[in-house]
C-alpha cells in the first residue's frame, strides 16, 4: 500500500499483530521516504462491500480511496492520522448492506470529521470534485455560520474561490 501521506510505494513494516479476534492483521509501518508512520489492515474478504456511484455504476468500496479523502481534509489539523485509518478500514464493517451509495459514504464521513470545522468543510469541498454530490454543499451550508465564516476567514481563503463562497451563501 502506498504511503497516505506522500504516496510512496515502499515502507518498513515495524510491527504486526493480529486484531478483532485474528480475523485481522494489523501491520505498523514506516515510510522509507517521508519517514511517517501509519498501519494497514488486511483482512480475508468475503462479500466485497459495492459502491453504487452517481449514474448508476457500481464498484468495489476502496477504503484507500477513502482514506486519501479523509488525509487530503485532515492535513494539519489536529486529527491523529490512526484514527483516520480506522474509520476507513472499519468502514467496510460498520455498513450492514451489501451496497452503498457514495453519497451515503461521503455523509458518514463527514459526521466522523465533523469536531474539526476545517477537515469537515475540505472534506465537502474534495467529496464533492469527486463525485459531483451538490448535497454536500446543502450539508455544509446547515453548518453553523459563525463556525464557517471563522474557517473560511482563517484556513481556507486559498482554497475556496468566489463561486464556492456564493454557493456556501456564508458571506
Ligand atoms: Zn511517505
Amino acid at each position: 500500500m502506498n504511503c497516505p501521506f506522500c504516496a510512496n510505494p515502499d515502507s518498513r513494516v515495524l510491527d504486526s499483530r493480529p486484531s478483532d479476534e485474528g480475523s485481522v492483521i494489523r501491520r505498523r509501518r514506516e515510510c522509507s521516504k517521508c519517514k511517517r508512520r501509519f498501519t494497514t489492515y488486511e483482512r480475508a474478504q468475503v462479500e466485497p462491500l459495492m459502491v453504487l456511484k452517481r449514474g448508476g455504476r457500481k464498484e468495489t468500496f476502496d477504503p484507500n480511496k477513502l482514506l486519501r479523502g479523509l488525509t487530503l481534509a485532515a492535513m494539519k489539523r489536529p486529527i491523529d492520522p490512526q484514527e483516520l485509518q480506522e474509520f476507513a478500514y472499519g468502514f467496510e464493517d460498520s455498513v450492514k448492506e451489501m451496497e452503498i451509495t457514495s453519497e451515503e459514504i461521503g455523509l458518514r464521513a463527514m459526521a466522523f470529521l465533523k469536531r474539526d470545522p476545517v477537515a469537515y468543510i475540505r472534506f465537502a469541498s474534495v467529496y464533492r470534485e469527486f463525485d459531483g454530490l451538490e448535497r454536500f454543499i446543502e450539508e455544509v451550508r446547515r453548518l453553523d455560520k459563525q463556525i464557517v465564516a471563522k474557517v473560511l476567514g482563517e484556513d481556507l481563503e486559498d482554497e475556496f474561490d468566489l463561486e464556492d463562497e456564493a454557493k456556501l451563501g456564508t458571506v
